[in-house]
């Protein structure tokens, strides 16, 4: 017997696995199994799986292999499972698919989980992770009408990367990580979520208003208001009566005049609260109703 069987077997005596063996020496694991392929036939190893029976349907090496095989694992991770190497591994699936045919080793189908199931795996929340499969088209419906997903799917990149499974959002307001809860959070948390609004209102109602910061309609509004020269009797509204006038609710109008778009006047003689009413023009409200029903009369068409 040559060193290196010999080496060999004094490691496999001493219940080390191939893997390890192969380590230990420096050499290949395939130069390993050679060996001990070759010690195994001439008795002096005894094999680890003496009466592996690949191809005889009743053995339980036979049904585990196939299991792996049809679960659609690699052939070095059928190696690993029988400390075999991946070279033997495809000699036995070559084996059982002469005697057998194709269809006994080829991956099936991966078993269906319910999305609760999924969501569970993943650890994160049904609703957001069924938009994610959504939009990958993953997910089908199960005859009994449930949405289920393929178990082999929810290892994508695509699945386990996104930010809806890894919870890693970054909050818009604050830059904290945060943890996603449905699908359209932006903001960690309330109070953020307040601050980003007050935020942007400010910003809103600091700019002067222009063509170019306004949308929809208030763009046409804002066009004729400009052109638009008030009478020399002026008629004055309270907020009320300018809503009920132009069809606006009070807080759009009141909008209007904080975005500077109309202007206004504090009431002398009439007070709400120890502040002076605001005072709509007439004829401001006037256009506003005119372009309002122009632009529902649009959207109706
Ligand atoms: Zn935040």
């Amino acid at each position: 017997m040559d060193s290196f069987k010999s080496q060999v077997a004094k490691l496999r005596a001493q219940g080390h696995k191939n893997k390890a063996i192969a380590e230990k020496l420096g050499v290949s694991f395939s130069r390993v199994m050679e060996a001990i392929s070759q010690l195994v036939g001439e008795g002096k190893v005894k094999s680890r799986w003496p009466k592996a029976r690949w191809t005889e349907k009743g053995s339980a090496d036979f049904k585990r292999v196939v299991k792996l095989l049809q679960s659609g694992a690699n052939l070095a991770e059928i190696g690993e499972v029988f400390g075999v190497s991946r070279e033997r591994a495809r000699q036995i699936r070559e084996k059982i698919r002469k005697r057998y045919g194709d269809e006994i080793v080829r991956p099936r189908k991966q078993p269906y989980v319910t999305l609760r199931e999924a969501a569970r795996e993943l650890n994160t929340e049904p609703g957001p992770l069924q938009k994610l499969l959504q939009k990958n088209g993953l997910l089908t419906k199960s005859p009994r009408g449930m949405w289920v997903v393929q178990r082999s799917d929810l290892k994508r990149k695509q699945v386990t990367q996104h930010p809806h499974v890894t919870q890693e959002q970054v909050c818009k307001y604050c830059g904290k990580k945060f943890r996603l809860k449905h699908r359209a959070q932006k903001v960690c948390s309330a109070q953020c979520s307040e601050a980003r609004r007050m935020e942007s209102r400010l910003r809103c109602f600091q700019s002067e208003p222009s063509e170019d910061n306004l949308a929809g309609w208030h763009k046409e509004l804002w066009v004729r208001l400009q052109r638009h020269r008030p009478p020399a009797q002026e008629e004055w509204l309270t907020l009320t009566r300018a809503s009920a006038r132009c069809g606006l609710t009070p807080i759009q109008v009141n909008w209007l005049r904080l975005r500077k778009v109309l202007n206004c006047q504090p009431s002398e003689t009439q007070f709400w609260r120890g502040q002076q009413v605001q005072l709509y023009r007439a004829s401001e409200i006037e256009i506003i109703r005119q372009c309002r029903e122009a632009m529902l009369r649009s959207k109706s068409r």
